[in-house]
């Protein structure tokens, strides 16, 4: 069997839930027994978000081999329970690039180069990549943004090549849109819907299925209109109504037979009855009441959640197997004077300090570190957090005053996190960042060998500056443990303080390789430290699922 495409398109608005669409139906397949992949292909022309700000476009997701992607990868590698590479991801930076970096060697000496057949070829070229390299026997691509916008069209044409390049039982057309409500008349509305697919028809792309979004309930009358305007089969399309949980969605779809009429369209045959039980047996746990834990997550972006998007499912995870329902309070550190501190986080069972860049709301972030310090509050500080966690100690127990970052000042007497040696003299900010899964070895007999049961790790990483080891001998003596490093011994990765519950910092991001089905064992850690002084029992739940 040659390799199968579904093409994942939008319309009417953007985030209206494609790429949570395209890796539940990614789950559904895997569940059936195919081997699947999932790529995005996205029209801005940035290279890759790496230097995008969060509030642009959420957190930027880091995959293994350091690619810098859009957070939609974090939907695809949670839901679909993958470890994705670069090719998985696509923008029209690294498109034209490509191109422009071929016409300049010579590759195409005497033709003028165009979009199409030029900027298509490339990007039909990366998609069919993926799938070879893979071996995947279905791989979906999600194409961002909307149809109608116009740096998305190369991608639209390329993907409509395809269609009418490969066997036609070889691709599939998903086209996910919005269903506005009007409260006057208490309806919702078809016709931009309409509109859209008419707008995709004219560039030649058919869709074989129709997911109108939802915030309401939406009725067989509705999806026999969308159907009979917009030429498809009324089983064929299939509401998604805004739901609770995200994790609930694939069963949600699983009701309406989306993979079985995908892989009919396909003309594929389920390998096996779907193999769902670990995930209905997660959405009941997820359902019931459960004990709730607040915990706080003081960082720069928090108005923006998605800033924090892996941290916060990360968080559900572990909560699912620490049998504790999380409320985040979310806290913006740039917001947080000193004389509010305890106040503000006086209810808080655990806190989080999260990754991040720049000067702005630092003092936040030392004052939150210093609080879980002084009242035994589980802490978790990752990456920026770490280091935060390191100078507040630096600060506060061991009397360096000025003790702050080159980050946050390139002529500091002490900078006790200091640029990496490879990153001084880089003027390039775009990926070049120590960046991807790097192995650690821990400490015996540390917590965080407790937390994962091994002293061999591998995590993924992200930054430029590091814990500057001259300091190392200091800060131990006084309480604060390395007890994570490089295998060479040339980066600090983990530090705990000794004599507290539950104080640890990592300098990769554990947030990334945590899934539904495998929750972090720092998260669990740090949850498991909140039931300890509760006095519940930390056993878990359950440890993990496969399906
Ligand atoms: N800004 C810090 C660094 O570059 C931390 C990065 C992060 O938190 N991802 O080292």
């Amino acid at each position: 069997m040659g390799t199968k495409f579904i093409f994942f398109t939008g319309g009417v608005l953007s985030s209206v839930g494609k790429g949570v669409a395209a890796a539940s139906i990614g789950r559904l397949l895997k569940a059936r027994g195919f081997d699947i992949t999932i790529q995005k292909l996205d029209p801005y022309l940035n290279i890759d978000p790496g230097t995008l700000s969060p509030y642009q476009h959420g957190e930027v997701y880091v995959l293994d081999d350091g690619s810098e992607t859009d957070l939609d990868l974090g939907h695809y590698e949670r839901f679909c329970d993958l470890r994705l590479k670069k090719t998985s991801t696509v923008s029209s930076g690294q498109v034209y690039g490509e191109v422009l970096n071929r016409e300049r060697r010579g590759d195409y000496l005497g033709g003028t180069i165009q979009v199409i057949p030029h900027i298509t070829g490339e990007i039909k070229r990366r998609v069919h990549l993926l799938g070879e390299s893979s071996g995947a026997d279905i791989v979906l691509i999600e194409v961002g943004g909307t149809v109608g916008d116009i740096e998305g069209q190369p991608f639209l044409e390329a993907i409509r090549e395809m269609r009418n390049e490969l066997p036609r039982e070889d691709s599939a057309f998903v086209h996910c849109t919005w269903l506005p409500y009007l409260r006057a008349t208490a309806e919702l509305k078809t016709k931009p819907t309409q509109h859209s697919v008419r707008e995709l028809r004219s560039i030649g792309i058919l869709p074989d299925m129709i997911l109108p979004r939802s915030d309401y309930p939406v009725d067989q009358d509705i999806c026999r209109k969308i159907a009979q305007f917009c030429d498809v089969p009324v089983e064929a399309v299939v509401p998604m109504v805004t739901a609770d949980m995200l994790y609930a969605i694939p069963l949600e779809l699983e009701e309406s037979h989306v993979a079985d009429l995908l892989l009919a369209r396909l003309g594929l045959k389920a390998r096996h009855e779907p193999k769902l039980d670990g995930w209905r047996w997660m959405i009941e746990e997820l359902k019931k009441d459960r004990p709730v834990a607040k915990v706080a997550l003081v960082g720069k972006y928090v108005e923006l959640q998605d800033a924090y998007l892996s941290v916060r499912e990360a968080l559900k995870h572990a909560g699912l197997f620490c049998d504790l329902d999380i409320e985040i309070d979310w806290i913006s550190s740039a917001d947080l004077p000193e004389e509010t501190v305890d106040e503000r986080l006086a209810d808080a069972d655990a806190i989080i300090v999260p990754g991040g860049f720049g000067t702005r709301g630092i003092d936040g972030k030392i004052f939150a570190a210093r609080y879980a310090r002084e009242h035994q509050i589980p802490f978790l500080g990752i990456c920026l957090g770490m280091q935060v966690m390191v100078l507040e100690f630096a600060r506060n127990v061991m009397g360096i005053k000025e003790a702050t970052s080159a980050e946050f000042d390139s002529k500091a007497v002490n900078p006790l996190v200091d640029y990496m040696p490879e990153m001084k003299g880089q003027e390039r900010m775009g990926g070049t960042m120590r960046l991807g899964l790097y192995d650690v070895e821990l400490a015996e007999g540390s917590l965080a060998e407790k937390c994962y049961r091994t002293r061999h790790i591998s995590e993924r990483h992200r930054h430029r500056f590091e814990v500057n080891s001259a300091y190392c001998e200091q800060l131990e003596e006084h309480g604060l443990k390395v007890t994570g490093q490089s295998p060479d011994g040339d980066v600090i990765e983990v530090f705990e303080l000794e004599g507290h519950p539950f104080m640890i910092g990592s300098q990769f991001h554990p947030e990334f390789l945590s899934r539904p089905n495998r929750p972090h064992p720092l998260f669990v850690g740090l949850l498991q430290a909140i039931n300890k002084r509760r006095g519940l029992s930390t056993e878990k739940l359950k440890f993990g699922f496969e399906d």
